[in-house]
């Protein structure tokens, strides 16, 4: 069956050529042309997107047979649903909610998927030094970023938020998965990390049903599976944090993720400057020095994981950074001087990486 309510909670299929997709997409990193849509195969991608965790999401699936298809895409588009009831910090209703309501009156046990964001989320703190730190919720929330309008807090307001700030305030405990919190001012927000692990386990979910080439996209946190027709990999694009273009560069991706986190996403403006949603947990105010980080890991969760501390560190510590975790390779855009920017470029990306021609005039490109 198909209906076309999207937002009531059911899929819609798209059936378009890759090209096309380009167009529609209102991304921050999207398919952009990955090759024939038909050929002596007549495989094609078609799509199934669906509102949810506040953005949209798409599976695109290569394939000869879409009506086989629908019921993995429907399963892969679940797990949405499923990962926001558990992690959203927008509802009362939420896993995440209840934690931040008992967690500091005495040990709680959680959510086994829970577990696994937040074993993960401690872990990038520890190896991020403190950038990634899932108790920043405060700060969020005083800076407007989790409801209410967007707002400039004062010097006081950002002191008393940071006062509650720091994830060694919080104890987990694998074995019996429970955890306290050490003071009751402490809040956990997963908006750093939630989609990428929900992007991992519906992607996970369509290859143990078989499907081998497919792109699941959540607002720009992407695994991309195999390949599309006629094409060595899925090409994404990354998307111009200035809007002059759509895209400013092109990477190949195949059997891996990749995420991007920019400052075009959500800002508060005020007295010409931007301020983006991604707090550094230290200073209490959102990081500057880049206006984008993509990312490219084996996982998503990995991918959207490290987005966030490398733009809290800046452009000389994210790369010193990115550089020295075999796992995990950057992109970095710079705000530069006289209208151009620099995009550095890990060097193992560098083969894989097309800059848009119409990007040469405001962009340079340096490796690292
Ligand atoms: P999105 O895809 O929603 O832009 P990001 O991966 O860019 O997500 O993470 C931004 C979100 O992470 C913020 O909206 C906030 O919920 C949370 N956040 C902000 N700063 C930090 C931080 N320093 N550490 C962990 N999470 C953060
Ligand atoms: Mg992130």
């Amino acid at each position: 069956m198909r209906d076309p309510a999207v937002n009531r909670g059911r899929v819609r299929p798209i059936v378009a050529r890759a090209m096309i997709l380009l167009c529609v997409l209102p991304v921050g990193v999207a398919l952009a042309g990955s090759g024939a849509s038909t050929g002596a195969t007549a495989r094609r991608t078609v799509s199934w997107a669906a509102r949810t965790m506040g953005t949209y999401v798409r599976v695109t699936v290569a394939t000869d047979d879409s009506a086989a298809m629908s019921p993995e895409a429907d399963r892969a588009l679940a797990v949405f649903r499923r990962v926001d009831s558990l992690m959203s910090n927008w509802t009362a209703t939420s896993e995440v909610a209840r934690i931040n309501r008992e967690a500091a009156g005495a040990p709680t046990r959680i959510e086994p998927e829970v577990g696994v964001v937040l074993e993960a989320s401690l872990r990038l703190w520890r190896e991020s030094r403190g950038a990634f730190d899932i108790t920043v919720e405060p700060l969020v929330r005083a800076w407007g970023f989790l409801g209410g309008p967007r707002r400039v807090p004062s010097d006081d307001e950002i002191r008393a938020a940071l006062a509650r700030v720091g994830a060694q305030r919080i104890h987990y405990d694998p074995p019996t998965r429970t955890l306290r919190f050490d003071d009751p001012g402490v809040r956990i927000d997963l908006g750093g990390i939630a989609k990428g692990y929900a992007v991992d386990v519906a992607a996970e979910s369509l290859k143990v049903h078989g499907v081998s080439d497919a792109l699941v996209d959540l607002s720009g946190n992407m695994v991309a599976l195999g390949r599309p027709p006629g094409a060595g990999g899925w090409r994404i694009g990354i998307r111009d944090p200035r809007d002059r273009i759509p895209y400013l560069a092109r990477l190949a991706i195949t059997g891996q993720a990749i995420s991007t986190s920019g400052q075009y996403e959500q800002f508060v403006a005020r007295d010409g400057r931007s301020y983006g949603h991604i707090i550094d947990p230290r200073t209490g105010r959102p990081s500057e020095g880049l206006i984008s980080v993509t990312v490219v890991s084996p996982s998503a969760m990995e991918c959207d994981g490290w987005d966030t501390p490398l733009f809290v560190m800046g452009p000389v510590e994210a790369r010193r950074k990115a550089r020295q975790l075999d796992h995990v390779a950057g992109v970095l855009i710079e705000p530069g001087a006289g209208g151009v920017d620099t995009m550095w470029v890990e060097e193992t990306l560098r083969d894989r990486l097309v800059l848009e021609p119409a990007a040469r005039s405001f962009i340079r490109v340096r490796y690292f």
